[in-house]
């Protein structure tokens, strides 16, 4: 079986899971125990972690919030910045093809009172700028747009959305979770307001994450208590998991470049394999805007929904939300404009760390023969 699907979650790198066990064993203490040497040496532990975060995005350690993931990350930035500005009854703007975080957590605002512009983005799953602007009212708070797609790997203009708010005052919210260790982010430049990361899509575990959120970002806690991270989210910190995060940032920081290059080289070799020896094949998204580990491929004249199951010996995903009776084809791709037969018949495959050439060759091999199978059958 070969692991294709980084981007639904990655293993725990061994340098990671090193780095964890002495705060499951002997330094199990407290990070907010002030009383002793076990609570000493948590904090020492999280202040590193911290510290590991800041410098992969350019940031001061006072504005990193730790969480349980960026599902967590994401409600605690778009409900505690709307909560914050006092008015449930804001504009916000922000994108079809977002995550769920982001999508469910603006759902919930609108029911709340918020109007959510949602923007279609162009076939090749890009935003413009200027769709951007045209959207903002008198009233906009809030927009939020992710730097990279999970389903495509489309990176969208942040930079540029980013300048538009604040040349306005309205704050900029990113889901940076597929970008973060995978492209150089630094947001030493000020133009990023809140930016949310997950622990175990950078070979960190699960259930850890960070929102870095800037100095002058006026908050509301989505989650009371302890007042621990400065008021922002109450719990008890998860000290394994924050020492885990701050590992898998620190590697990443030190590998960005040389993967970057390694990875593109495989990820072309993966896609050109496929597109050359399978007809009806197509790449969904931007190829140029994209992160190194992803491709996003249709296959025409196939039974979209036998496709993966028949991909027995990869593990991939087509991004379609799985529920007990029904399978939905992808509404990022859908939103890009694929029928439904074309979304199903779509699979994402991404790469990362532990990926090899050899893996690479075989699983060519095996959609081709795959592919080639299911049409015979398709036809008959
Ligand atoms: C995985 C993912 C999330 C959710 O992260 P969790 O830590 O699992 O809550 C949010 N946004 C994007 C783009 C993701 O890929």
């Amino acid at each position: 079986m070969t692991y294709l699907d980084y981007n639904a979650t990655t293993p725990v790198d061994p340098a990671v899971l090193d780095a964890m066990l002495p705060y499951f064993r002997e330094h199990f203490g407290n990070a907010a125990s002030r009383t002793h040497v076990y609570g000493w040496q948590a904090a020492d532990a999280v202040a590193q972690a911290r510290d590991q975060v800041a410098r992969l995005l350019g940031v001061s350690e006072k504005e990193i919030v730790f969480t349980s993931g960026a599902t967590e990350s994401v409600n605690l930035a778009l409900k505690g910045a709307s909560e914050a500005r006092r008015s449930a009854s804001g504009h916000i703007i922000t994108v079809e093809t977002e995550h769920k975080a982001v999508l469910d957590t603006c759902d919930h605002l609108a029911r709340l009172g918020a109007d959510v512009t949602y923007i279609t983005p162009h076939a090749d799953g890009l935003i413009d700028p200027a769709q951007v602007e045209a959207a903002l009212r008198p009233d906009t708070l809030l927009i939020s747009v992710m730097v990279a797609n999970n389903e495509t790997g489309v990176i969208q203009p942040i930079d540029a959305i980013a300048q538009l708010a604040q040349d306005r005052g309205i704050l900029f919210h990113t889901d940076a979770t597929q970008a973060v260790g995978k492209l150089p982010l630094n947001l030493s430049d000020g133009l990023i307001d809140m930016l949310s990361l997950s622990g175990h899509k950078l070979y960190g575990p699960k259930g850890v994450g960070a929102l870095i959120t800037r100095k002058h970002v006026k908050l509301t806690a989505q989650q009371d208590g302890g007042r621990h991270e400065r008021g922002r989210r109450s719990g008890t910190l998860n000290v394994p998991g924050i020492v885990g995060l701050g590992k898998a940032a620190e590697l990443c920081h030190q590998q960005l470049m040389t993967e970057t290059i390694r990875l593109c080289a495989l990820r072309d070799r993966l896609e050109q394999g496929i597109l050359s020896h399978v007809r009806g094949t197509v790449v969904n998204g931007n190829t140029t805007h994209r992160l190194p580990n992803t491709t996003n491929i249709s296959f025409a004249n196939v039974d979209g929904e036998h496709l993966l199951d028949s991909l027995s010996e990869l593990a991939a995903s087509n991004g379609s939300a799985c529920t007990s009776a029904t399978t939905e084809p992808s509404y990022v791709l859908k939103a890009m404009g694929l029928s439904d037969e074309l979304a199903y018949a779509s699979v994402r495959f991404s790469l990362g760390r532990f990926t090899t050439d050899d893996e690479i060759d075989r699983a060519v091999q095996h959609v081709t023969d795959t592919v080639a199978r299911l049409r015979v059958e398709f036809a008959g």
